[in-house]
């Protein structure tokens, strides 16, 4: 059986005041993938000293890149690191649910995160002659109004989706109409069907838009990793297991949620689950949202996701 630890980094500057805040200017570990490592390690130097009790073989999977596009796991599967695995299990240390709390979901748990990137090509010109331009801000901010109705108006409310502008770039003087306007942003979907729902009408309003001001446009859109699927017996498995570490009424069953997780490559190919280790803690002050410059992890978390995670292995091997 295999457990996975992730353990890139985010391009953001820390803003923690602790001893242990980055030392790297622009980039830190904002969504807690050290402390998955730091849990790995752990993990592997508990196992390596009980190697007699083992009843089989772990498999310590470190993996990069799990932030960006297409994600490490797809490399590291092609590479090998599955083979003669019959499961597997991981963990995310997660700052909004209280440490010592175990959540799990059994099916999809963890949605698509797509990105994309909108270029217009408007006409830029004299701010006092907008007649004779084409504003590409006007339209850009006419588009990201519009996109908004997708999910509102074109998805079934009972599927679950996300579409989010993140960036929306143009213009350097305030007298000058804007020649192009570069945005981007991301769409988190589970149905296949609700995802290409969202493409075609994002494509149909900005086409639309652009045709309306006389404007050219560029869409290019990346679909990202697959939805996280649990397997139910797994997770079946972790829930018992967990139990034994946290008590039976800290591991709870949750929604889905519509963050992103490159895990569901290696469940597409051996079953297993992926669930969440409460990380925050609000006495401590930890209450920083993950991808936040103030991102912390109560650090006792990854005690509990240590012990969890052992004690999965263990029952694994042992059933
Ligand atoms: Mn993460």
């Amino acid at each position: 059986m295999a457990l996975r630890a992730d353990f890139d980094a985010l391009p953001i500057q820390d803003e923690k005041d602790v001893e242990y805040k980055s030392q790297v200017p622009g980039v830190m570990h904002a969504c807690g993938h050290d402390g998955h490592t730091a849990t790995l390690l752990a993990i592997a130097k508990v196992l390596v000293q009980n190697k007699e009790e083992l009843q089989g073989n772990v498999v310590l999977i470190h993996q990069f890149a799990e932030e960006i596009t297409p994600g490490g796991a797809i490399s590291m599967i092609e590479d090998g690191c599955l083979d003669g695995v019959d499961a597997i299990f991981g963990t995310h240390l997660w700052s909004p649910t209280p440490t010592g709390e175990i959540r799990y979901r059994t099916g999809p748990f963890m949605a698509a995160p797509d990105k994309f990137t909108i270029t217009i090509q408007g006409k830029g010109g004299h701010g006092a002659t907008p007649h004779e331009t084409v504003d590409s801000i006007v339209v850009g901010a006419s588009i990201v109004t519009r996109l908004q109705q997708i999910v509102s108006r074109k998805v079934d409310p009972l599927k679950p989706a996300v579409l989010t502008i993140g960036t929306f770039h143009g213009g350097d003087a305030f007298n000058v109409i804007a020649d192009s306007v570069t945005m981007d942003g991301t769409v988190r979907t589970f149905d296949k069907d609700v995802q290409e729902i969202i493409i075609e009408n994002m494509e149909k309003i900005i086409k639309a838009e652009c045709e309306a001001a006389g404007a050219t446009y560029h869409l290019d859109y990346v679909k990202g990793y697959p939805a996280v699927n649990n397997h139910e017996e797994e997770t079946m498995l972790l829930v018992n297991s967990a139990s034994k570490v946290v008590g039976s009424e800290h591991v709870q069953e949750i929604a889905p949620l519509m963050i992103g997780e490159d895990f569901s490559y290696y469940l597409q190919k051996v079953p297993g689950t992926f669930f969440i280790t409460g990380a925050g803690n609000k006495e401590k002050g930890i209450v920083a949202p993950h991808h936040h410059p103030k991102f912390d992890i109560d650090e006792e978390s990854m005690l509990v996701a240590a012990k969890t995670l052992v004690t999965v292995a263990l029952d694994y091997l042992h059933s």
